[in-house]
């Protein structure tokens, strides 16, 4: 089982024309509302591979907590460790011009109240993947007690405690992410750096370019597949849930990042932040 500690969000976009400037009113052209958040897109689209996926989270005692329970369970996600917290379910406020340019706000609500104390006796399975979207102190304590497997996704780069990466087997940074915690521009240097206190490996992502994989012994970039990119939102959540989700398989790390990078590549070519479902990449991976 994958155990996917982290956010959860309601994404609500408001697409304009053009973005206001202070005191001036706009109309917005459309209005969507979408299910988001780092650790649910990750959970949702683990799940979608037909992996065994827990949630771990909190959401509020509102309407958008009663959609996203709905959701998760309607995409087969273990929802009993998903707490309801007297707070506004997360919201991010989502402004899109007609550049494609993004103003984005993020009301962390009910996400910001799950405590320590909430994931007691939900730390079990095979993976754990977690973000940053959630207080630094639960993180820890997931990393610090998980039995498994343990990958932390460093989405956003806000890590303040020096000994949080000891818990850690595999961190997967973006390159800005990985620029930010290494405190290097050097791919290399940097990895080096933070292998001093990641147990097993670095995974840096990069785009288009795929993956470069960092351990003690060696590092290997895995190109990812060329494709027409038309919106490459939540595209590190869906690498992050497939490569749990192929490490849980028994793949070894090189293995797991090239299918990872082969869903993640798939994911980008339609809109949303959510990955494939199984049958739409088995053809695909077996191709491989
Ligand atoms: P990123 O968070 O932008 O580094 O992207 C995460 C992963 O998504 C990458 O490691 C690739 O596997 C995949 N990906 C992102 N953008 C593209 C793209 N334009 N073409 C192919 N794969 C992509």
């Amino acid at each position: 089982m994958i155990n996917v500690v982290g956010s959860y969000n309601v994404d609500l976009t408001l697409k304009v024309s053009k973005f206001p400037i202070p005191g001036e009113t706009v109309f917005v052209d459309e209005f969507m509302t979408g299910h988001g958040g780092k650790g649910s897109n990750q959970a949702v689209s683990a799940a979608r591979l037909r992996s065994k996926v827990k949630f771990v989270g909190a959401v509020g005692r509102d309407h958008h907590g009663d959609r996203a329970m709905e959701f998760l369970k309607e995409e087969g996600v273990d929802t009993r460790c998903v707490k309801r917290k007297d707070a506004p379910t997360g919201t991010a406020y989502i402004i899109l011009d007609g550049n494609g340019e993004t103003i984005i706000m993020v009301n962390r609500g009910a996400n910001y109240l799950l405590a320590p104390n909430d994931i007691e006796g939900c730390m079990d399975g095979d993976i754990l993947l977690t973000q940053m979207e959630i207080r630094e102190e639960v993180v820890k304590t997931a990393l610090s007690t998980f039995p498994g497997l343990r990958i932390l996704n460093p989405a956003p780069a806000v890590i303040t405690d020096q000994n949080l990466l000891s818990y850690v087997d595999i961190l997967t940074p973006n390159e800005v992410e990985f620029k930010e915690i290494s405190n290097s521009d050097d791919l290399s240097h940097g990895a080096e750096v933070l292998l001093k206190r990641v147990k097993k490996a670095i995974i840096v992502t990069l785009g288009e370019h795929g993956a470069v994989i960092f351990t003690k012994h060696r590092s290997v970039r895995i190109p990812a597949p060329k494709v027409d990119a038309i919106d490459t939102t939540g595209a590190g959540d869906v690498f992050n849930a497939a490569l749990a989700v192929f490490l849980e398989k028994g793949y070894d790390i090189e293995e797991a990042v090239e299918k990872a990078n082969i869903i993640a590549a798939a994911s980008v070519k339609t809109y949303g932040a959510l990955g494939p479902r199984w049958e739409e990449v088995e053809d695909l991976l077996k191709e491989d």
